[in-house]
């Protein structure tokens, strides 16, 4: 085994669970390992601390007159349960038929060493970088980057850069390099409507009082027309529709219908009838329900009117809608609903703002051509439906657009049991991130 590929191994030997409390020693460890892989490197780094968990930040001895590339990713992982699903120890990394299996392996350890590797490989060979180059890995990306946003604030001025590349996405099948030009953003609102004061016997009180379960249920119903449409007024208002280039593209990439059905084990998929559905999942917005619940849950039957039920929900959403304009816009929608016999309350949660960047810009061509020369094929141009909201974050605080270069596989298992990456891709990686440099130096 070479020493790039034992590295990944002892990265992926921390337990770097930065949700867990207990695990904020290995953590820690898991930021020195870097801090003196950089080192090695002959990069300088510091190890910041913050009120969380520490960031990682490393560059090269800056020159006048180059371009300035900053790398982010993460070296924290998500939790491992179900343990027992996993084929082997999540922290002790196998390789099998060249494919890595270990938890972090694709995301994000496995994307960022590569980044990492390809530094080092060039450092060694050529002795400098054709661009000034700062590495940012937080530890605390799999907890919505908590005090990220204030650390790039602090360091606005070290952190200067005109591009940004992350690899922490996707490749749309194997060998097919792969650049997302769009995301989408979230926004979460709860929704609770109480009735009596307590769960009341339905015999006694039946059919003089509102059923709490009833009225949600209702309610929820007029969130989608039966074409699939959201029912909220004005939800669509800032919806752009596609380039005509975008629909030409995506219909040649190799995803369909059929693969998608095999993805998710639905008999059908569904949603609005004039878009495909690689449209609706990257380029329309949606209103999802996630959770639900109110009444009895237990065996048997239980007669009573319950005493209040409550429902969560998430909107995706698309270019260039706002999520608080959203969320208002839904609340204002229950309240409009919302019958009399019954007290809604709405509580808006989280959110993050969609993203797009142009992928015909003189960074998102040299992110093509780099792509182009490392994997010999076509570069395909996505977005995808999930959100990454750090990169609206650099946008906002560095100014800087985000060139999102996925290496991970579609079925690579971020987050879940049997997390994989292929060796393959590593060591692809580490060669994009070279002719990357290459490229945007020019
Ligand atoms: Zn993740």
């Amino acid at each position: 085994m070479d020493a790039p590929l034992s590295e990944l191994l002892e990265f992926l030997r921390y337990p770097s669970i930065s949700t867990d409390p207990a695990y904020a020693g290995s953590v820690a460890e898991c930021a020195q390992w870097l801090y003196k892989k950089f080192l090695s490197m002959g990069l300088s780094a510091t190890v910041h601390p913050t009120a969380g968990h520490p960031v990682v930040v490393a560059r090269n001895a800056h020159r006048a007159g180059l371009r300035t590339v900053l790398i982010y990713g993460h070296y924290d992982v998500q939790p491992v349960d179900p343990l027992d699903l996993w084929t082997t120890p999540p922290f002790e990394p196998r390789i099998e038929n060249e494919i890595i299996f270990a938890r972090g392996a694709t995301d994000n350890k496995g994307q960022i060493l590569s980044h990492i590797q390809g530094v080092a490989e060039m450092l060694r060979r050529e002795g400098e970088l054709p661009v000034n180059l700062i590495f940012l890995v937080e530890g605390e990306e799999e907890i919505g980057s908590r005090n990220l946003g204030k650390f790039l604030q602090d360091n606005r001025e070290a952190l200067h850069c005109d591009v940004i590349a992350v690899s922490d996405t996707g490749m749309i099948g194997p060998g097919i390099p792969t650049l997302t030009y769009g995301l989408r953003g979230i926004a979460c609102l709860e929704i609770k409507v109480t009735g009596p004061a307590m769960d009341l016997h339905s015999g006694i009180y039946g059919g003089a009082v509102a059923n709490p379960i009833t009225v949600l249920a209702r309610m929820l119903a007029t969130l989608h027309d039966e074409n699939g449409h959201v029912a909220v007024d004005g939800f669509y208002d800032e919806v752009n529709s596609l380039e005509p280039w975008e629909k030409e593209v995506w219909a040649k990439l190799p995803m369909n219908d059929a693969e998608l059905i095999k993805l998710t084990g639905v008999p059908e998929l569904t949603g609005e009838a004039e878009f495909t559905a690689l449209e609706r999942i990257w380029s329309r917005p949606t209103a999802e329900l996630n959770g639900i619940g109110g009444g009895y849950q237990g065996e048997g039957s239980k007669t009573v009117i319950p005493r209040e039920a409550f429902a969560k929900l998430s909107f995706r959403l698309v270019p260039d809608q706002n999520p608080q304009t959203i969320l208002n816009r839904v609340k204002t929608h229950f309240e409009k609903v919302a019958p009399r016999g019954v007290r809604v309350e709405i509580t808006l949660g989280h959110s993050g703002a969609p993203y797009l960047m142009n992928p015909g810009s003189s960074h998102g061509m040299a992110a093509r051509r780099a792509l182009q020369t490392v994997f010999g094929s076509d570069v395909a141009l996505i977005r995808e439906g999930g959100a990454i909201p750090i990169v609206n974050t650099f946008r906002e605080m560095l100014g800087a657009e985000t060139l999102l270069l996925g290496l991970a596989l579609p079925d690579c298992r971020a987050h879940s049991p049997n997390e994989n990456f292929p060796v393959e891709n590593y060591r692809a990686g580490i060669r994009l991130n070279q002719a990357l440099l290459r490229e945007l130096a020019l």
